[in-house]
């Protein structure tokens, strides 16, 4: 079975800088019936408050996922033999508007999820995640959140409009779709509007690990707190924002003394085991990279998240 799986295009035989641009080098396909992680580019920024950009992430992010490779020895998996992962192309976005955007993001989503495929959606900003939470939650009902992000993404509105970047997960919250009582929000950083953002979570029921946290008890010990914490169907949203802007410049709201890679990447893989049915990386906003630093992370990143697929998958098989 294993070696009917889509594998990466071989670098030996067709070099990586050419062919054609899908994750990973693996095949690009519409039709996902018996797809078990489909990457999903939604190329859209108009939730954004400062810099724009990130509509081209998912390009750009593809451009350096040809350097992966199939063996990752941190973890001990060749994801690629465990389970069957395709490029399935971008979403449907609509460049000048976000609630047709959500609209359509969602229609699209809806029938994927229905297959049984898991989603790994590059994005776009963080708005993308609203109607992407809304379509996870209409197949699996809702989701415990794990929430990688510099900000808490909790604000009620911005220009007296209820949809942003800024805003997804208190509507996300107030739509039914995630389960607070199960979620963590982790690695908040850099100044806010007030004392009070930073109670936000708590109001919403979430628990957030600040990055202050991490600075005094470390990567591990966060692991240990999100895996106390997380169980059911769980969504995994990471913002590449949390990173340092030293390691992430292109994105859209840097925020100054971030996590490092390693630190992102140990965190990430702390997760190994958890029930993820969705995964996202966002807020990649190209124009204000520099040598294409931050769209290798978010590659690597997502690269990540299909092994955190296949060892959940792994997982309940053994279980089973
Ligand atoms: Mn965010
Ligand atoms: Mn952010």
């Amino acid at each position: 079975m294993s070696g009917e799986r889509p594998k990466p295009i071989d670098p030996l035989r067709v070099p990586r800088f050419a062919g054609p641009l899908t994750f990973a080098r693996l095949p690009y396909r519409e039709d996902l019936v018996g797809v078990d992680v489909a990457v999903l580019g939604v190329p859209f920024d108009g939730g954004t408050t400062f810099r724009p950009g990130p509509r081209f992430g998912p390009r750009k992010v593809r451009e350096l996922s040809t350097l992966l490779r199939t063996y990752n020895p941190a973890l001990g998996v060749s994801p690629f033999e465990l389970i069957t992962v395709v490029d399935g192309g971008d979403l449907p976005v609509v460049p000048t508007h976000i609630e047709d955007t959500f609209e359509r993001v969602e229609a699209a989503l809806r029938p994927i999820l229905g297959l049984g495929v898991v989603p790994l959606c590059i994005g776009g900003d963080h708005s993308v995640t609203l109607p992407i939470l809304r379509a996870v939650a209409a197949r699996h009902g809702p989701v415990a959140l794990v929430h990688i992000d510099a900000h808490t993404d909790l604000w009620d509105e911005y220009y007296g409009r209820k949809y942003s970047h800024g805003t997804t997960f208190r509507r996300a919250i107030e739509e039914g779709l995630v389960r607070p009582e199960a979620s963590v929000q982790v690695g908040m950083h850099g100044p806010v509007f007030d004392a009070e953002d930073y109670e936000l979570p708590r109001k919403f029921g979430l628990l957030m690990v600040p990055l202050a946290e991490i600075e005094t008890y470390g990567i591990d010990e966060a692991v240990r707190t999100i895996r106390r914490r997380v169980h059911g169907p769980a969504y995994l949203s990471f913002d590449i924002d949390v990173v340092d802007p030293a390691f992430a410049p292109g994105t859209g709201t840097p925020e100054a003394g971030g996590l490092t890679p390693r630190e992102a990447l140990r965190l990430v893989r702390g997760l190994a085991g958890l029930p993820f049915v969705g995964f996202d990386l966002v807020e990649v906003s190209p124009p204000y990279d520099q040598g294409d630093i931050t769209a290798l992370l978010a590659a690597n990143i997502a690269y990540e998240f299909i092994c955190l697929a296949a060892m959940a998958k792994q997982s309940s098989q053994t279980e089973a």
